[in-house]
């Protein structure tokens, strides 16, 4: 996938974007770990996907979006109920709706009350912690970035303090259409947390997933942190995973079942009883898959119909053939392709 930065200046995250009107709010490594959100231009309306758990970070997020897109946030979706997902939700304005699944609502009505106190205690003693850090400090970043957090844990303490919940219940999914482009929005269902929602876009083969998905972790991570279970449903956290890789691996599929696949194993192989040819690895090992770019990716993952999957991948191998003598390391594709 190619991705670009977008220039736009924050302490707290990046903006990298990911195709036409998708982008990913990426939280500043440097600052520590923390959660990821994105915000999504259909055309003639902008879609915000989780907040941050800073909120000078979702603050900068909204002003990016608005920036980028040139809208206010018509809608905010959470992925799940974790504070590092949807503290933010109250710094969208009220008549603005948040969306999530009904478990995400129901762990925000019963649960999320005696996280938000823990958090409450706990940001008495990082008050302190960090006015100590202040006082040490020299970096002019790390200065600013202390004292909003002082700014946070006193708002936090703030007796009209509020987390904002959501208003749109969605029960398994929902497609919203723009003017450009279009999202599904999917709950999978319990997986990391209790009704996951991730939001997908089956063109571009692009999936925010929330905590879903991540990179470079270590496994023992799976059994939980600081006594919080990383998945309420490992079956299903798999099988959700495997889903959306799969969808990467239908075009992958259309290929090996196209006219090219077959006209090469009728020239390699040989045949079995009833005629048909036989596709043991040493008949097909030099069968590659050519590096479709993503105009050709997308054009293939929207086609379904057997006969224009192969017009398709023949077209491209006529006009690619010089390639294609490389990569397929196959010269008798170069002629008749229709047997
Ligand atoms: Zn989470």
């Amino acid at each position: 996938m190619k991705f670009e930065k977008i220039e736009f200046d924050s302490l707290y995250i990046n903006i990298f974007k990911l195709d036409e009107g998708i982008y990913a709010a990426i939280f500043n490594q440097d600052m520590g770990a923390s959660s990821n959100a994105g915000f999504f231009d259909l055309g003639n309306i902008t879609i915000i996907f989780d907040t941050l758990m800073d909120p000078f970070a979702t603050e900068d997020m909204i002003k990016a979006s608005k920036a980028i897109t040139n809208k206010e946030p018509f809608l905010l979706i959470n992925s799940h109920w974790h504070l590092d997902h949807i503290l933010g939700n109250r710094l969208f304005p009220k008549p603005m709706p948040i969306m999530s699944s009904q478990g995400t609502f129901d762990q925000f009505k019963n649960n999320l009350p005696e996280r938000l106190n823990a958090f409450k205690e706990r940001a008495q003693e990082e008050f302190k912690r960090t006015e100590e850090f202040l006082k040490e400090e020299k970096d002019p970043k790390k200065i600013i970035e202390y004292k909003n957090d002082l700014i946070t844990y006193t708002k936090v303490q703030e007796p009209n303090f509020y987390l904002r919940p959501p208003e749109l219940i969605l029960s398994n999914s929902i497609k919203i259409s723009g003017t450009k482009r279009s999202v599904e929005i999917i709950n999978v269902g319990n997986a990391h947390s209790y009704d996951d929602t991730i939001a997908y876009f089956p063109e571009e083969r692009i999936c925010f997933m929330g905590d879903l998905l991540f990179t470079n972790l270590d496994p023992e991570w799976a059994n939980g942190i600081g006594g919080i279970q990383w998945t309420v449903d490992p079956v299903n956290f798999k099988k959700v995973l495997e889903t959306y890789l799969e969808r990467n691996i239908k075009v992958l599929q259309k290929i090996l079942n196209s006219v090219v696949m077959h006209y090469y194993v009728s020239k390699t192989s040989v045949a079995i009883e009833g005629g048909y040819p036989c596709y043991q690895k040493n008949f097909i090992e030099k069968f590659t898959i050519p590096d479709f770019n993503d105009d050709e990716v997308a054009t293939l993952s929207k086609l379904d119909k057997a006969q224009d999957i192969n017009e398709y991948v023949t077209i491209w191998q006529v006009f690619s053939s010089i390639q294609i003598l490389v990569k397929f390391d196959l010269i008798i594709l170069k002629h008749d392709l229709y047997p």
